[in-house]
């Protein structure tokens, strides 16, 4: 077992990065050999090769989060119809279909006639779970890798250990983890199809 220290102060940092006052009222503590620089909300830098960048309290990698951006970004025409995308729906369509607002209807409309609507709506439920223990994974792996004396708990508070963490052991627990939600989602999947 791992030789959990988590004290009044951690909160109180926690408290600070949260507020992007990183830095402050941050104690050295013994056995941290590694050379931190005081990070806050929003800063960005390179090392080892890779861009960073402070958010939400959390250092992540600067093209994960380019990414994101990519992916939220409204084109001006509707790939499938090629419409101009303007209405309320149509971001929020795009993001799940892509393809705008009306797409979609008349898509799920065609799928209720041919009888296919339950199947395909219990698909889009394993498509969203599937989506999220991948982010979800990927964000706990991410989180485990940028120190070695922290770990962001499944509650989202930063926890440390005495004399740093087994990320071996960590990183096989939470793929193990996520492996197991996928094959679940995967059970649920192939059960829906069948009863189709
Ligand atoms: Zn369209």
């Amino acid at each position: 077992m791992l030789n959990k220290e988590f004290k009044r102060k951690d909160v109180e940092r926690m408290r600070n990065l949260i507020k992007g006052k990183s830095g402050e009222s941050a104690e050295t503590q013994v056995g941290y050999t590694s050379k931190k620089e005081d990070r806050k909300e929003g800063d960005v830098w390179e090392e080892n090769g890779k861009k960073w960048i402070i958010k939400d309290g959390i250092k992540q990698t600067y093209t994960k989060l380019d990414e994101i951006k990519k992916e939220a970004i409204l084109p001006l025409f509707c790939p499938n119809c090629g419409t101009l995308m303007k209405k309320r729906n149509d971001s929020k369509m795009y993001k799940l279909h892509k393809k705008c607002f009306d797409c979609v209807i008349e898509m799920e409309h065609k799928l209720k006639i041919e009888g296919k609507y339950e199947e395909y709506e219990k698909n889009m439920m394993a498509n969203n779970a599937e989506d999220y223990i991948n982010d979800f994974e990927s964000y706990l792996l991410e989180a485990l890798n940028t120190s070695n004396t922290q770990f962001v708990s499944e509650a989202g508070e930063v926890e440390r250990w005495k004399g740093g963490i087994d990320k071996e052991k960590l990183s096989k627990e939470i793929k193990q983890a996520a492996s197991e939600f996928r094959e679940s989602i995967n059970k649920f999947r192939n059960k829906t199809n069948d009863q189709a």
